[in-house]
């Protein structure tokens, strides 16, 4: 165990998607060190995993590589990744925080020239591609990864495999002996940014996820329709490639359900509106369905919106999905009771995505301290101790939302710290 003493008016920040980075480089831009921790080995969050954002439809990298940049620039800031806190004692103003550095098994010598991936004779499930495709046992998270540095799993390596990445390797990087490692850090407050994980899928039997290749959800879109992902770019179904005819996105799988997540997304339409520009820019000609309960696309998205409404070839049918059906030639049948026009509603498609909602990471996790959550796990900050949340920990949001509480967390953890 090692002490990395913060001076007085630390801030530890836990969990560096878009709100962890932002409220990290706020408070150090006004003079305060900062902990960032990342329990991945890659900063960024979701973020880094979508093909474009709304509404402006440009590439993650325009938002991430600024603050990349300015947190290497900044020497206030101190980074971890594959970084947890482990406990937590003392008060506001003056915590002793223990963090838990997980084994990268690549050290600070990487230059990150990828020989040890050529070599590597194992293959691992491509998490960053939510499993769609395979990586190698020792690989770069993805393209634009910050820190630009490789990292082994040491399960997914056969003893052959130990032997080729530790001789590929000219820079003696590879280090498989490497150990948990532990440090305290002392800090007068704590920002939670630890973000959100899509609902699982799989807990919806009615929308047999499990059951058919014809049925993605959301997030998996994302890395189909990014150059980078699993499929290169291409919207096609998986397992058989065929391109796409129809398609239906299937609103509210698993939000504004008391059975799974009582609350609303918040972005889940908007993010299905995004998907459909994936669509139409690869299918001029796909039918395209939208199956909602209402369609909330709020305040400045509204205008985004009502383009893709405008498309001829897209229907819009009020109704909740009650059954999706496989059918044997690889596509789905969509079945709901549309509100509008009365009766059931069948549609039979290539491709059905699930518009999945945010959980808080978390509800899924388990929070490493008590903190005050509500009844969903999403943290409602608490001031007088110093625990401040942001971003997607605190509620489902954009990125815009997101950020402006980070900006306003920032400002609170200083105000803590330097009581
Ligand atoms: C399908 C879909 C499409 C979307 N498209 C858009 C869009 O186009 N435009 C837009 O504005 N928004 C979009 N969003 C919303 C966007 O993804 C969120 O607003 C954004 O991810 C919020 O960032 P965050 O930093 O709060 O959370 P996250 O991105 O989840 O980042 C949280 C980070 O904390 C880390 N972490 C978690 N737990 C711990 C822990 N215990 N210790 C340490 N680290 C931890 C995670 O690994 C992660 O890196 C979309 C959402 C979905 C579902
Ligand atoms: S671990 Fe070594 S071989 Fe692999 S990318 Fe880094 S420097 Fe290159
Ligand atoms: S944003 Fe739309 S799809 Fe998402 S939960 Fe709210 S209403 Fe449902």
């Amino acid at each position: 165990m090692t002490d990395e003493q913060g001076t007085a008016g630390a801030i530890l920040v836990v969990g560096g998607g878009i709100s962890g980075l932002t409220a990290a480089l706020e408070a150090a831009e006004v003079g305060n060190d900062v902990f960032l921790i990342e329990k991945n080995a890659y900063f960024g969050g979701r973020v880094a995993q979508l093909n474009q954002y709304f509404p402006k439809l440009c590439p993650p990298s325009c938002g991430l590589e600024i603050n990349f940049r300015r947190i290497k620039d900044n020497r206030k800031i101190r980074t971890y990744t594959m970084t947890t806190v482990k406990s937590i004692s003392g008060s506001p103003g003056n915590y002793e925080v223990t963090l838990e550095i997980a084994p990268r098994y690549v050290n600070s010598n990487c230059t990150a020239c990828g020989e040890c991936a050529a070599a590597c004779p194992d293959e691992i499930d491509n998490t960053f591609n939510f499993g769609m495709d395979k990586t190698t046992a020792a690989y770069l998270p993805h393209e634009m990864a910050f820190p630009r540095r490789y990292v082994i799993s040491k399960e997914g390596l056969s003893a052959e495999g130990a032997e080729a990445v530790k001789s590929a390797c000219k820079y003696n990087a590879v280090d498989l002996d490497m150990q948990v490692q532990t440090i305290t850090v002392n800090v007068g407050s704590v920002v939670w940014t630890t973000g959100w994980t899509p609902y699982d899928p799989t807990n919806m039997d009615n929308l047999k996820y499990d059951q058919s290749k014809a049925i993605v959800t959301n997030m998996e879109i994302e890395r189909m329709a990014s150059p980078s992902g699993p499929t290169g770019g291409a919207i096609v179904r998986p397992g058989d490639d065929k391109e796409i005819e129809s398609i239906a996105f299937v609103q509210c799988a698993g939000s504004r359900d008391e059975n799974h997540l009582e609350y609303c997304s918040h972005i889940c339409c908007t993010a299905t509106m995004k998907q459909m520009t994936y669509v139409r820019e690869r299918y001029p000609e796909a039918k395209i369905y939208v199956f909602y309960i209402d369609l909330r696309t709020p305040g400045k998205y509204e205008k985004f919106a009502e383009k893709l409404k405008a498309d001829e070839n897209a229907e819009f049918i009020k109704g909740k999905v009650a059954e999706i059906i496989p059918e044997a030639d690889g596509g789905v049948t969509v079945v709901a009771e549309d509100t509008i026009a009365g009766g059931k509603h069948q549609q039979k498609v290539d491709l059905a995505v699930l518009a999945t909602g945010m959980q808080p990471s978390l509800a899924v996790d388990g929070a490493p301290v008590e903190l005050n959550m509500d009844s969903n796990s999403f943290v409602v900050p608490d001031f007088d101790k110093g625990m401040i949340s942001a971003g997607c920990a605190k509620k489902a949001a954009d990125v815009v939302t997101a950020t402006q509480s980070s900006t306003a967390a920032a400002l609170k953890a200083i105000q803590v710290s330097g009581r």
